[in-house]
């Protein structure tokens, strides 16, 4: 993102999104016209209807309601979501039912791929897991209604490409809300006659070369009627199917992936307990994210060993960083408005921390030092924005910039140049008259691409000052009384007068033979051929504007001459003619 472009993109890129909705449309992406008619499914309805059990116990979303809530999303907020059909379920593909596995992009631009850094947020593989599609489809819903009105938020939307899918097994949602609560796979009508197979057990493997991690290994089952039964092969399921070919055609940093339940944040591997080449970056950052929601931070081995599962493999197969949340410890799925929305509650932080870390995953060291001031004095050649910038990996000394806007106007920008030597940086705003508030951010990039702005969620956040006139006028000195006799070079002096922000100019006047005369400069100097006494006004302008009269009187004595400039231009003249005449006479004899 460009950002002094980013306002002027916002139009057109809603423009680009109503277009592809019609696509969408087009492709399977129905909009429901009406929220759906069906009772609420979930626990709430499965004991008494009576107002009081209705206002304390949670209604979960079924598909169908899920589906509905990111449609009016996105028909709410066109410009910055976007709803894509990215597959099919297992009782879709076979005409059993109509349930697509939607993905929801949300970013500025958002019809764009532009180069902004991915994250993936998936909930619900597993079908009984109710809070996490809740989760994943609140974040949805927390993400574009923050967008300009929260400043992290604003900021997020525009310097990501966030994907969730709330529900990786739609089929599993509804049977689990209708039929068995405590169902956990999809509803693929296994060979030996039983339902289902873990989609969490059904991807890829480690894919780091070692047997060990392969799918089909330890934690996964072959018996189709198992509950952590594999499938007959990796990506066997079209809802992994569909998950990984979202995976391989976009470049995600980091997944977070929502379970129930255990109050955990766990990472790879999750087949053995060897460690990553990553280790450290996933302990750290699974540890920023239990210090948010309270849980505890682990390797996912430390659960129990599995091979097939989504982390495992992005991680092995696409280098994604991924992150795997068991939310809650009140079982699968709690009933009590007030857990569920706890549950909830108490993920939207890690979430947005996961979504911002994206952007940097080994978050090294990166500092932009910038002292603001909410007033500066009016000056002329303008207004330095210094800086003190560091980064672990080298500053990009060619893309720092300034970004400033006056009174709320369109945004400019200024390189800001380096002082030799040093990690300091300087661009200058041009001046701005006094009365002016000037807003403005720095923005900086390390050699890696990782971008930073001062303040840090600029533009949502700014820095500003006003420009003042300075503190005090200056005070004029226009020198000594002058004596001088008529012919006599004055040298008046006005190097007395001073100012706190400098003298941008001096100015004499004096009315000299019936005429006015003025004079620049500290020392200008003149010849006065008329005897009197003369008045002479100094006026000194500071930088800010302000100015200052001083007066000085000359007194000039002695007779009156002719300026030696009067008499010469007639005497020359003569001397031509007299010469010519000679001339003439001569050549004639
Ligand atoms: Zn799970």
């Amino acid at each position: 993102m460009n950002p002094a472009s980013m306002v002027g993109n916002l139009r057109i890129a809603g423009l680009f999104s109503c277009v592809f909705c019609l696509s969408l449309l087009a492709t399977g992406v129905q909009v429901a016209a009406s929220p759906s008619e069906s009772p609420d499914p979930g626990l709430a309805d499965a004991g008494s209807h009576a107002p009081e059990v209705q206002a304390t116990n949670y209604v979960y979303h079924n598909y169908t309601d899920i589906k509905n809530h990111l449609v009016a999303i996105q028909a709410q907020h066109s410009d910055i979501s976007m709803l894509y059909d990215i597959g099919n379920s297992w009782e879709t593909n076979q005409g059993f039912a109509d349930r697509d596995i939607l993905a929801m992009k949300i970013s500025d631009n958002v019809a764009v791929d532009e180069d902004e850094p991915e994250v993936l947020v998936v909930g619900l593989h597993h079908a009984r897991e109710w809070t996490t599609s809740e989760i994943a489809l609140e974040l949805a819903a927390n993400l574009t209604d923050g967008y300009q009105n929260d400043t992290r938020i604003s900021w997020l939307v525009d310097n990501r490409e966030i994907w969730i899918v709330p529900v990786v097994n739609p089929d599993g949602l509804d049977y689990a809300l209708e039929t068995d609560q405590w169902w956990r796979k999809n509803r693929h009508a296994n060979i030996d006659g039983s339902y289902g197979v873990d989609l969490n057990r059904n991807y890829g493997g480690s894919m780091n070369g070692d047997s060990a991690g392969a799918w089909g290994g330890a934690g996964s089952s072959h018996v189709p009627s198992d509950e952590i039964y594999c499938g007959v092969g990796p990506f066997s399921e079209p809802e992994t199917q569909a998950i990984r070919d979202l995976v391989l055609a976009h470049n995600f940093t980091l997944m977070l992936d929502y379970h129930s339940y255990g109050d955990l944040v766990m990472w790879p591997w999750g087949y053995n307990t060897n460690k990553t080449a990553d280790d450290a970056d996933l302990v750290r950052i699974g540890t920023e994210f239990a210090r948010l929601n309270g849980y505890t931070a682990e390797q996912s081995v430390g659960l129990y060993p599995t091979t097939g599962d989504s982390i495992d493999w992005m991680y092995g197969a696409e280098d994604v960083y991924p992150f795997c949340f068991e939310v809650g410890q009140l079982l699968f799925h709690p009933t009590s408005t007030a857990d569920v929305l706890g549950v909830i509650g108490d993920n939207l932080p890690p979430a947005h921390l996961g979504i911002e870390i994206a952007g940097d995953r080994q978050e090294r060291p990166f500092q932009i030092e910038h002292t603001a001031v909410s007033a500066r004095d009016y000056s002329s050649p303008g207004f330095p924005i210094d800086a003190n910038v560091t980064a672990a990996r080298g500053v990009d000394v060619s893309a720092l910039s300034v970004f400033y806007r006056v009174d709320g106007g369109a945004w400019s920008n200024v390189g800001m140049g380096r002082f030799a030597g040093n990690d300091s940086f300087e661009a200058m705003i041009p001046a701005q008259s006094i009365g002016n508030t000037v807003d403005y951010y720095i923005v900086g990039y390390d050699v890696s691409g990782v971008e930073l702005m001062s303040p840090r969620y600029a533009p949502y956040e700014l820095h500003s000052f006003l420009v003042t006139a300075g503190s005090t006028p200056p005070i004029a000195e226009a020198g000594d009384v002058r004596l001088a006799l008529v012919g006599e070079t004055v040298v008046l002096d006005g190097r007395g007068s001073t100012d706190d922000i400098g003298i941008e100019s001096y100015a004499w006047s004096f009315t000299y033979n019936g005429s006015l005369v003025t004079l620049s400069g500290p020392v200008p100097v003149f010849e006065f051929w008329v005897p009197a006494v003369y008045e002479i006004t100094l006026n000194v302008t500071d930088a800010a504007g302000f100015f200052d009269l001083d007066t000085v009187n000359v007194t000039v004595s002695g007779e009156p001459i002719p300026e030696f400039g009067s008499l010469l231009v007639p005497t020359v003249l003569l001397l031509i003619v007299a010469v010519g005449l000679w001339r003439r006479t001569s050549k004639g004899s």
